[in-house]
């Protein structure tokens, strides 16, 4: 899948940079934004490269189809990562 990074600032999010995902959590490491129609919020993903499980909380505009967005702490590391091409499998556990 496409991946991506975002967080939580205006840059990233507009108007809507609050500190929360779509799902009404609080922002924290672990949570991604996923096409809703494809994975679901509370998808458990596992993705190349990282250690552990995200889970969908978030969705965007831009974010349609294969695509994914890691939520990050800092806008630097968002900025950092880029776009990759990566594996990812749903965590069925
Ligand atoms: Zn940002």
């Amino acid at each position: 899948m496409t991946v991506t990074a975002y967080c939580s600032c205006s840059k990233c999010c507009g108007r809507h940079a609050a500190g929360y995902f779509a799902s009404g959590e609080k922002a924290y490491w672990g949570g991604i934004a996923a096409d809703w129609r494809l994975l679901p919020v509370g998808t458990k993903v596992e993705i190349q490269g990282f250690i552990g499980t995200f889970q969908v909380e978030d969705t965007g505009r831009v974010i349609r189809g294969a695509r994914l967005d890691i939520w990050m702490p800092t806008h630097d590391e968002a900025k950092e990562f880029g776009c990759q091409r990566l594996w990812v499998a749903r965590n069925n556990q």
